[in-house]
């Protein structure tokens, strides 16, 4: 598999509609994030491709680029559409369908074709956290806990449209199971979904950056970011709210030194945000 040359300048949102089409053409697939800013013409080439071929390889790929392109443009919609009520042989020879694909551009499909968003466009750079992983934790009895706080009342973060969101984050239990976290608005309760206790966790100071980033997370990066689309270690992972059922949306990524990373989502219909761990 080709490597894409540019991939700093991709992530610092630099590279031109025309350098991704070089690479495209230059038969680059990976990372699929540089397929975001594709050009119109790219991404009707990469449509055209996809419907004409035969090998479910060649569609794995080209089902994962063009997600990154689709949220907004309803001719991938219209084709996702297409092959997830029409599947070609192909799909027997893959795990998921493409709405599962869908996803890693944060964005999926009902069966009746309604799209939805699974993530923020806006993303900021978390420039810092103090006080991580100190506190003991509901869950295990260690010390590896804290409440990971984003106040999007912030003006920055106001398009989320949400108030105080918490999070519990264990560096001992959210590595091997998802973490759910359920909260008031006002910051004032959170517990472990399911245990509520009185006991208080301590809270991370976090600090945004002043200016937004680019909307595409580099999975490898040492900063954390709150909005964009998660660069995903692993495969696209979408918690299910234990209240509601439904899909959560992405809201951050937390960097665990020198591993993998911590993925925080939410259901702000239910006041329940969720956390995973995902590494090589
Ligand atoms: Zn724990
Ligand atoms: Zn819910």
């Amino acid at each position: 598999m080709n490597d894409f040359k540019n991939e700093k300048l991709f992530y610092e949102g630099k590279c031109t509609e025309a350098d991704i089409d070089a690479a495209f053409e230059a038969g680059i697939t990976y990372p699929h994030e540089i397929y975001y800013l594709a050009g119109e013409a790219t991404r009707k080439k990469m449509i055209e491709r996809l419907m004409a071929t035969t090998d479910s390889h060649e569609a794995n790929q080209l089902l994962t680029m063009l997600a990154m392109t689709g949220y907004a443009n309803p001719e991938v919609q219209a084709a996702f559409i297409k092959l997830e009520r029409n599947p070609r042989p192909w799909r027997s020879k893959l795990y998921v369908d493409p709405s599962s694909y869908a996803e890693y551009g944060g964005w999926s499909f009902t069966p009746e074709g309604e799209v939805y968003k699974l993530a923020y466009d806006i993303c900021y750079p978390l420039e810092a956290s103090t006080g991580l992983w100190e506190d003991t934790c509901l869950q295990c009895g260690e010390d590896t806990a804290s409440i990971f706080t984003l106040d999007c009342t912030d003006p920055r973060l106001a398009h989320m449209g949400i108030g105080v969101v918490s999070n519990i984050i264990c560096t001992e239990c959210t590595i091997y199971e998802t973490t759910f976290t359920k909260y008031t608005l006002d910051g004032n309760e959170v517990d472990i979904y399911g245990k509520e206790t009185d006991e208080d966790l301590w809270t991370t100071d976090l600090v945004i950056g002043k200016a937004p980033k680019f909307t595409c997370n580099d999975r490898w990066s040492k900063q954390g970011s709150v909005g964009g689309l998660p660069g995903w270690i692993n495969d696209a992972n979408y918690e299910i709210c234990p209240e509601c059922g439904k899909k959560m949306k992405y809201y951050a990524t937390v960097p665990l030194e020198g591993a993998g990373n911590f993925y925080l989502e939410l259901c702000p219909d239910c006041q329940i945000t969720a956390a995973f761990y995902q590494q090589t």
